[in-house]
C-alpha cells in the first residue's frame, strides 16, 4: 500500500514537475537525535531509494548559541548507522553555507518593498502580533523607505544594532506566521562552528528552510505536522526570492552544490512519531541530563539513537518499527511495545542463548561426584547465520557441570503458589541441559531467607538421554559455581510512569534502572562489547559498548502480551 507521499511523488513524476526527486533530513545540530528523528530519516531516505532520487542530510545551524560541532559529529554517526551508508556515500549539507545567498534574499526583499528593520523590543513585537480572535497591529518601523531599511540591515550586519528584519506581509492575516514575521535576526560576539565570527546577523527558520530546500533542488521538503501553518511562509518567501536564487545558483555562488538546479520545492507535513512511556523533544533530554536523572545522552533508558544503540537495539529493527508505523497525517502515540517487539522478534533469530543467573541462590548436589570435569551439550538456539556476532559458529557448545551450582533465588520457593513447576520442598526439577534433580534439604539464613539448597541428581535423567521415568515439573537454568564468573547486570525499565500528566520531572519511573550482580558463564566473558545474547528464561541483553568490566543491559524482556 503506497502511502500519500508516495501518491503525491508518483504524480509529480508522471507528470514532469519533478525530473527526479530530491530529499533532505534537516536536523539542527543542537541535540542527539530521536527515535521520532529516525522516523524521518527512513522517511525522506527511503523515498529518496525508492524512486531512485537523491537524499541530503542538511544541518539547519542557523543558531550559533545552540549548536555544536559535537552534535554534527553525533548525527552524522546516527545517521550513517540508521541508513547503512558508508561515510563517503552520504551527502551532507549546512545551512550556513548559503548564509551569502540568504542575506541576497533578504536586501531583494527589502528592494522589492516586502521587508523592512523592526525596532521594536520582542515581547513588544509579540503583542503587536494580536491573537487568533484579535487581528494584530502595524509595526511604526513598517513604512520606512527601502533606502532607510538598506541602511538599517547594514548596520544590523556589522552589529551596530540589534534590530530585526520582518517580511511585510499580512497584520491582519488569520495565519499568525504573516503576521510581518522576524526573517533575520542579530545574534553578536557568537562563534559559529562553520562562519566562526563572520556573521553578526542569522536568518529565522521559516525564512532560511525553503531558500536552502529550493537551492539544493529538494523536490519534496518533508517536514512533521507542527509545520502545516508555516507553508503559506515557505510559499511566499518562494515566491518572492526564487529569482535570485535562480540568479545566485547560474553565478555558482556560495558552497551551492554542483549537481543541484534550483528547484521550487514545496513543504508537505506528516505525523510526527510519539512513543508511550518516553520523552520525545531534545530540549528535555537536557533537562534529563542535566537533572542527573539519566547517565547522558546515550543512557540505554533513552529514546536517543545512541540510547537505543547502546541499549541493543539494531538499526534494522529500528528501519522495521518506522515503516511498520506508516506515514499518516494525524497525530498518534505508538505504544513501546510496538517498538520491543521488532527486536525481540530479531533477536529471538539471532541471538545466542546463555545461562546467567540474576539472583544467585547457592545449590549443592549431594550425590555428584566432581573430581572429573563433566562437561555438558548446551545449543546456542539460533535459527539464523551468526556471521554479525562472531561467536562460535558451531549449534552448540560444551558447558562445566559440577557438585555446586548456582540457581535463581524464585526458582525454590519454600510455599509457591499454584502452579510453579519449579523447584520446591522433595520437588523434582529438571535442570536446563543437564539433570533432573530433587530437593533434599536447605539452610536458612537468620532473617529466613534461604541460604542454600541441597538436591539430588535422578539416576539416568541426562536432558536428550533420560531413561528415568521420572517426570520434572519445569526446567531451570543455572549456572556452574567452579566457573560463573561476576558481571553486573542492567534491567531497565520505561523512563516514564504508565500514567503520567502534568511534568515529566514528576512522572520518572522510580525503577527505570535496578543494577543486579549476577552470575554468568564463564563463556560471556568473550562476548564483545555490544554483542547480545539471549538469557534463558530472562530475556535479551547485549554486553554494554562503553563499561569495560563485564556488563550487560538488559534489551528487553522474552515475552510481552502486545498484539500488532
Ligand atoms: P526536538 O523537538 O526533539 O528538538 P526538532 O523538531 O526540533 O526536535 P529538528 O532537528 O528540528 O528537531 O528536526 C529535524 C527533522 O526531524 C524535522 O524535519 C522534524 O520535522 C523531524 N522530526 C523531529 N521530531 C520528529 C518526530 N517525533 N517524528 C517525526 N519527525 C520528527
Ligand atoms: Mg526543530
Amino acid at each position: 500500500m503506497s502511502n500519500f507521499l508516495e501518491d503525491i511523488i508518483e504524480k509529480d513524476l508522471s507528470s514532469g514537475h519533478a525530473k527526479t526527486i530530491k530529499t533532505r533530513f534537516p536536523p539542527e545540530p543542537n541535540g542527539y537525535l530521536h527515535i521520532g528523528h529516525a522516523k524521518s530519516i527512513h522517511l525522506n531516505f527511503g523515498l529518496a531509494k525508492k524512486y531512485g532520487g537523491e537524499f541530503v542530510l542538511r544541518f539547519d545551524d542557523t543558531n550559533p548559541l545552540k549548536e555544536d560541532i559535537e552534535f554534527v559529529n553525533a548525527i552524522i554517526e546516527d545517521v550513517l548507522w540508521l541508513t547503512n551508508l558508508k561515510k563517503e556515500e552520504l551527502k551532507v549539507n549546512y545551512a550556513s553555507d548559503y548564509f551569502g545567498i540568504k542575506y541576497e534574499c533578504a536586501i531583494s526583499l527589502i528592494k522589492k518593498g516586502l521587508a523592512f528593520v523592526c525596532e521594536l523590543m520582542p515581547d513588544e513585537i509579540r503583542r503587536s502580533r494580536g491573537t487568533f480572535e484579535k487581528k494584530g497591529t502595524n509595526s511604526p518601523f513598517r513604512n520606512r523607505s527601502a533606502d532607510e531599511n538598506l541602511r538599517l540591515f547594514e548596520d544590523m550586519k556589522n552589529g551596530k544594532n540589534s534590530f530585526v528584519l520582518r517580511a511585510k506581509i499580512d497584520m491582519s492575516s488569520p495565519n499568525m506566521n504573516m503576521r510581518d514575521p522576524i526573517i533575520y535576526r542579530v545574534i553578536k560576539d557568537a562563534h559559529h562552528f562553520r562562519q566562526g565570527y563572520k556573521w553578526k546577523i542569522y536568518p529565522m527558520y521559516d525564512f532560511a528552510h525553503p531558500i536552502q530546500d529550493a537551492i539544493e533542488g529538494i523536490t519534496h521538503s518533508i517536514c512533521s505536522l507542527e509545520f502545516e501553518d508555516h507553508r503559506p511562509l515557505y510559499d511566499w518567501t518562494l515566491d518572492n526570492v526564487f529569482d535570485i536564487i535562480q540568479n545566485a545558483s547560474q553565478n555558482k555562488k556560495d558552497n551551492i552544490p554542483h549537481s543541484s538546479l534550483p528547484f521550487r520545492s514545496r513543504q508537505y507535513e506528516f505525523a510526527r512519531l510519539n512513543v508511550s512511556r518516553t520523552i520525545m523533544s531534545k530540549r528535555y533530554f537536557k533537562t534529563l541530563v542535566d537533572e542527573k536523572k539519566v547517565d547522558g545522552l546515550d543512557d540505554p533508558r533513552m529514546p536517543t539513537i545512541a540510547g537505543l544503540r547502546r541499549r541493543g537495539y539494531t538499526s534494522s529493527s529500528i528501519r522495521n518499527f518506522c515503516l511498520s508505523v506508516g506515514v499518516a497525517k494525524a497525530n498518534s502515540e505508538v505504544d513501546t511495545r510496538q517498538l520491543e517487539s521488532f527486536i525481540r522478534n530479531e533477536l529471538n533469530a539471532t541471538a545466542p542463548r546463555a545461562m546467567v543467573v540474576l539472583d544467585p541462590l547457592e545449590l549443592e548436589i549431594t550425590n555428584f561426584d566432581d573430581t572429573h570435569k563433566r562437561l555438558l551439550d548446551f545449543s546456542y538456539n539460533i535459527t539464523v547465520g551468526t556471521d554479525t556476532l562472531s561467536i562460535e559458529k558451531e549449534v552448540s557448545r560444551k558447558i562445566n557441570f559440577s557438585k555446586k551450582i548456582f540457581i535463581d533465588k524464585s526458582d525454590f520457593l519454600l510455599d509457591p503458589p499454584k502452579n510453579y513447576n519449579r523447584l520446591t520442598p522433595d520437588g523434582f526439577v529438571r535442570l536446563k541441559s543437564a539433570y533432573i534433580i530433587k530437593h533434599i534439604s536447605h539452610e536458612k539464613n537468620e532473617d529466613g531467607s534461604i541460604k542454600k539448597v541441597f538436591a539430588e541428581i535422578v539416576p539416568d535423567s541426562l536432558s536428550g538421554n533420560d531413561t528415568s521415568g521420572v517426570k520434572a515439573k519445569g526446567v531451570i537454568h543455572w549456572v556452574d559455581q567452579k566457573t560463573a564468573i561476576n558481571a553486573k547486570v542492567k534491567l531497565y525499565d520505561y523512563l516514564l510512569n504508565e500514567e503520567s500528566d502534568g511534568d515529566f520531572l514528576d512522572n520518572l519511573n522510580k525503577n527505570s534502572l535496578v543494577t543486579v550482580n549476577a552470575k554468568v558463564e564463564k563463556h560471556l566473558e568473550k562476548s564483545k562489547q555490544g554483542q547480545s545474547f539471549q538469557f534463558l528464561r530472562e530475556g535479551y541483553f547485549v554486553r554494554d559498548e562503553k563499561e569495560k568490566d563485564l556488563s550487560f543491559n538488559r534489551v528487553v524482556a522474552l515475552k510481552d502480551s502486545f498484539k500488532m
